[in-house]
């Protein structure tokens, strides 16, 4: 069984979708695969939820028949044969009806979910659909049915396996199974998600529970890239990464894969393969266990983050300083991304501001503190950095003209970070593309 996920791009065109369709039925192996929402969609019913929240109904409205135009005009291009066109009118109709009721009723976080997850339940039925008018046999395979978070909002494998294997069980000797990504149930039952971007999170979940043969992440450039294509110029696909070097990629701002997908395919050691819709043929990123070399393989950023430094009011870090502080985080479930000490002093660095007032409040008893906003982590990734003795040259050199905040070095063998204001991120990206890779 091999899982293959297809993002928003891919699926955003009823041409692409003729793609899809050619790309998944070329082989006999059993294969689940999982579609994002039409590109634009999340980020519309986005806008439809905060406009609800702010009860701006007619500015919602607008913004509802906006999207239902797209949909009906996407339909007419996708499906020619008039019974099945008359189906996809049909679900279309069924899921903005829903929304247009949503207009009426009182606006919640639950209710926002649900206009969230409209996405992938109608991309993955109109793809069905165009499947039926071309005689391609599947199974539509309702995500909500198995992919669940709990109490903490975490997938847990083992769950979702044995959720999967019963709905799975009902279709023996079928091979071809289309599911949504994104959209779970949480531990209320209610219809929840994985986050933005968080199809690649489902596929690799999936892959997880299923045990499968390969998890194939299918977008819109040819696997991963050495700097995020959107900032620098001349950037180049890398053709083998580790699932460390990967993951920290991930989580540290490179796009391409959602910041929590590698986990489940590392775990269950499921190897993972970018790769470009439109270029079917390019070698793309294939990701496993071991690194193939060592030193640098790309450099990521991640937005978004604020820094807090708490200066020891005792002018020493005597022994259970830092407990306390991380108990604060712990409590607020605030993760830590990078953390420097000196002999007075914490910095850390935290992208989750939720709590940012609590954790003030129960960290000002302990020392000085002081809040420094609109950072960026900058981090160069790959295996074995520390024996890159070059390395650390380099990227200062790079950035000698630029104000460095943070730097984290040795925390792991995959990673060197710092933290810049958000204001010189594509400054940074840039001169560390010369600078680390010689490339403009
Ligand atoms: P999908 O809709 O298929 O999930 P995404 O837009 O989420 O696609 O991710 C693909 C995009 O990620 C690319 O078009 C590219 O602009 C961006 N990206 C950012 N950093 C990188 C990187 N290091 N390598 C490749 N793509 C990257
Ligand atoms: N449709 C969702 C989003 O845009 C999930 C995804 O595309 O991965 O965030
Ligand atoms: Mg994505």
């Amino acid at each position: 069984m091999k899982i293959m996920k297809f993002g928003g791009t891919s699926v955003g065109k009823p041409e692409r979708m003729a793609q899809v369709m050619e790309l998944i039925t070329k082989d006999q192996e059993e294969k689940i695969v999982v579609l994002s929402a039409l590109s634009g969609t999340t980020n519309a019913l986005v806008s439809i939820g905060d406009a609800m929240a702010s009860s701006n109904k007619l500015h919602a409205k607008e913004l509802i028949d906006k999207l239902y135009t797209h949909y009906v005009e996407f339909i007419n291009m996708l499906l020619k044969v008039d019974s099945t066109n008359k189906k996809g009118l049909k679900v279309i109709d069924e899921h903005f009806e829903f929304l247009y009721i949503i207009l009426k009723i009182s606006f919640n976080d639950a209710l926002n979910k649900d206009i969230l997850a409209q996405g992938e339940l109608l991309s993955t039925k109109l793809f069905c659909l165009f499947l039926e008018e071309n005689g391609v046999d599947h199974i539509f395979l309702p995500a909500l049915d198995f992919m669940i978070i709990d109490s903490n909002d975490e997938p847990q494998v083992i769950a979702i396996r044995e959720k999967l294997k019963k709905v799975l069980v009902q279709y023996p000797g079928k091979k071809l199974f289309i599911t949504q990504g994104y959209i779970c149930r949480n531990a209320k039952g209610e219809v929840d998600n994985l986050k933005r971007g968080g199809s690649d999170y489902s596929a690799s979940l999936i892959a997880a529970a299923v045990n499968a043969t390969v998890c194939e992440i299918w977008t819109d450039i040819d696997g991963m890239h050495n700097n995020d294509p959107r900032i620098v110029k001349t950037t180049m696909a890398i053709e083998h990464l580790s699932f460390d070097e990967a993951a920290e990629l991930a989580y540290f701002g490179a796009k391409i894969l959602h910041p929590a997908s590698i986990w489940p395919a590392q775990q269950f050691n499921i190897p993972v393969k970018l790769l470009n819709t439109m270029q079917p043929d390019a070698k793309g990123t294939i990701i496993l266990k071991e690194a193939e070399s060592n030193g640098v393989k790309a450099v990521a950023a991640k937005d978004g983050i604020v820094m807090i430094k708490i200066k020891s009011s005792r002018m020493f870090l005597a022994y259970g300083f830092l407990r306390k502080i991380f108990e604060v985080f712990e409590k607020y479930k605030t993760s830590i991304d990078m953390i420097t000490t000196s002999e007075v002093a914490v910095s850390v660095t935290i992208d989750n501001t939720e709590f940012l007032d609590e954790i003030i409040k129960e960290l000002t008893p302990l020392g000085e503190i002081e809040i420094i906003r609109e950072r960026t982590i900058i981090s160069v990734v790959g295996n074995k950095l520390t024996l890159d003795k070059e390395l650390l040259g380099k990227l200062f050199n790079a950035l000698s003209d630029l104000e460095i905040d943070m730097v984290s070095y040795g925390g792991s063998n995959h990673n060197v970070s710092i933290l810049v204001p958000t204001q010189v991120k594509n400054k940074s990206l840039q001169l560390l593309n010369k600078g680390i890779f010689g490339l403009d």
